[in-house]
């Protein structure tokens, strides 16, 4: 079987816990204003590699990953369901600890089977207010959320992820309603509040897309300090 990929980080320490092995796979459906890799939004591109490819590379690297393991990233993972079940498979039998960073917006019927062989998700939820997510995503929040309750049901590992963008996402009603949200799962390990940047400008450029956040400034310290309070005000693990 072959999927598309975008990249590979043999040194990840951001996209799950220890040192982990990062496959950035092809395709996104959403269109997030404040992406920093659109470069991976197309599904069939970069670079077609057969799972038996990929677990060769992922087996050269298992001792320096012992202490995390393999994560698929994007771009969307489960754009490519039938491709990422089949690695994080592989992966499992090996003794590697598996994860998938996800957006969570595909129907739950077109990716269950991805997801059940990870040992965690990390679950980027754009925002709690659906009508917003649509605006600057391109997508309401329904499949989200409805992820996260079926991850709540089988008992699997969460890490939430959201970004803060000033003008579109630091809004402290809305994140005060998801942090209240977040507060009734068993499955949360921890919060990931994670500040905008502008790192990926130069691909929007590259690829001839408009950039609408151009004069958007990083969130102030100020204003990061007073979300992760409000998430732990939820008894939240928040990072
Ligand atoms: S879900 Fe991720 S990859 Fe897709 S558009 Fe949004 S930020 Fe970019």
């Amino acid at each position: 079987m072959e999927g598309y990929i975008h990249s590979v980080e043999t040194y990840g320490t951001l996209d799950g816990p220890g040192i982990r092995y990062v496959v950035f796979m092809q395709g996104c459906a959403l269109r997030c204003k404040y992406c920093h890799n659109p470069d991976t939004w197309q599904l069939q591109a970069g670079n077609k590699t057969t799972v038996q490819e990929l677990m060769e590379d992922i087996l050269k690297y298992k001792n320096f990953i012992k202490s995390g393991g393999v994560t698929l990233s994007g771009g969307e993972p489960l754009l490519q369901p039938d491709y990422a079940a089949e690695v994080l498979k592989e992966c499992r039998k090996h003794g590697i600890h598996t994860a998938i960073d996800t957006s969570g917006e595909l129907p739950l019927i077109t990716c269950r089977h991805a997801i059940d062989e990870a040992d965690l998700v990390l679950l980027d939820i754009k925002s709690i207010d659906s009508a917003k997510a649509l605006c600057f995503t391109g997508k309401g929040n329904e499949n989200v959320l409805r992820l996260l309750d079926y991850l709540e049901e089988s008992k699997k590992e969460v890490w939430i992820r959201h970004v803060i963008v000033p003008g579109l996402t630091d809004d402290y009603e809305d994140i005060e309603k998801l942090a209240e949200h977040l507060s009734h799962y068993t499955v949360i390990s921890r919060v990931d509040i994670l500040p905008f940047h502008k790192l990926g400008e130069y691909k929007w450029e590259e690829l001839g897309l408009m950039y609408e956040l151009g004069s958007t400034q990083p969130p102030e310290k100020e204003s990061i300090a007073k979300i992760k309070t409000i998430f732990r005000k939820y008894k939240l693990n928040v990072v």
